[in-house]
This record gives structure tokens, C-alpha cells and sequence, in this order.
């Protein structure tokens, strides 16, 4: 494959990936990252230690699918690329071997870009070497819980909100008889 060496671009961006549902056999076409850019994109560490990166529903459904696919998160504060493979290539390519011819390939293709890379199997190897293995997952659970509740607090306050500011009923009137005469 002869692939031009050019500076790399290190912005996030996505493509369709079609996707065939295994249950019911329909397809649709989810965006999904192929590359992250941390630094602009926080919330793609978050989604990859909460393991819901690469995930789409079925339209039809519901199923939950795990799109196994190749991409790159660069780590801006490390300022180096990992590729992150299917964990089951490593075993089917070869092991160290296969890793090594990966890697070179990735040394080539950011040659021209002033990064360091390196090349992972799996979420869970990305997670452990790069993002700070299971305390961060721990982390991450916090804060997306804190998060949700921060979300539901402002929430109950809107609701709250609405109710003061929602005209009272005419003295006398009850449920039954509001709203049916024009
Ligand atoms: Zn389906």
C-alpha cells in the first residue's frame, strides 16, 4: 500500500461506518470517530472509560452494537497518537510481530508530524497504558454520575420554576371543570 507522507492533520473527525444489525439484519450508518483530538474533545476520554465509545442502536431494534473498528486518539498533554485496533488482531496476526509491523507503519505515516505514536489492542490496553488504567474508570464513574445528578438538580429546578411562575387557578374552579367550555 503506498500511503503519501504528509503532515498530519490532529483535529477529531468521523465517518459513516454501515453497520448490519445481527439480529434483525437492518442496516444504517452511525458516525464514528476516527479520530480524537483530546484536547478539543474531552468527552472522548470520558466516553472510552465509561465504554461507550464505538456503540450505536439498531433503528429498528434497539440492539446495541459494539463497533469494532480501528481509530487514533491523540493525547494532547503526552502529544502521541495511539492507534487503537480489535483487541482479537493481535492473536490472529501474529502477537509481538504483528504489533511491530503496525507500529511501523504508524512511525511512518506521522513521520512528517511532531508526535510520538504507538499502537494498542484493544479499549482496555488503551485505557491501562495511556488514560490511567482503572483508578481513571473510577474517575470517569464519578464524574458522570455527578454529572447526572448535576443535570437532574437543574432539572427539578426548572421544573420548580415553571410550576411558581404557572398562573393559579380561579378561585372555586377544580379539575373537572377547567378547559371545557370555549
Ligand atoms: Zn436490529
Amino acid at each position: 500500500m503506498s500511503e503519501t507522507v504528509e503532515e498530519r492533520s490532529l483535529d477529531t473527525w468521523f465517518m459513516d461506518f454501515e453497520v448490519v444489525c445481527r439480529r434483525c439484519q437492518s442496516k444504517w450508518q452511525p458516525p464514528i470517530a476516527r479520530f480524537v483530538n483530546s484536547g478539543t474533545d474531552p468527552d472522548a476520554r470520558l466516553g472510552i472509560l465509561l465504554n461507550t465509545m464505538h456503540q450505536s442502536y439498531c433503528p429498528h431494534c434497539k440492539l446495541k452494537q459494539f463497533i469494532d473498528t480501528t481509530f487514533e486518539y491523540y493525547d494532547r498533554d503526552q502529544n502521541i497518537v495511539i492507534q487503537v485496533r480489535p483487541e482479537w488482531e493481535y492473536k490472529a496476526g501474529g502477537g509481538e510481530k504483528y504489533y511491530l509491523k503496525r507500529f511501523e507503519d504508524l512511525i511512518m505515516k506521522y513521520s512528517k508530524t511532531d508526535v510520538r505514536v504507538d499502537v494498542v489492542f484493544g479499549m482496555k490496553q488503551l485505557i491501562d497504558q495511556y488514560l490511567g488504567g482503572d483508578a481513571a474508570v473510577a474517575a470517569a464513574q464519578d464524574e458522570w454520575n455527578s454529572r447526572r445528578e448535576a443535570a437532574k438538580k437543574r432539572h427539578e429546578e426548572r421544573t420548580l420554576a415553571t410550576e411558581a411562575f404557572e398562573p393559579e387557578a380561579p378561585d372555586g374552579a377544580d379539575e373537572s371543570d377547567t378547559g371545557t367550555t370555549a
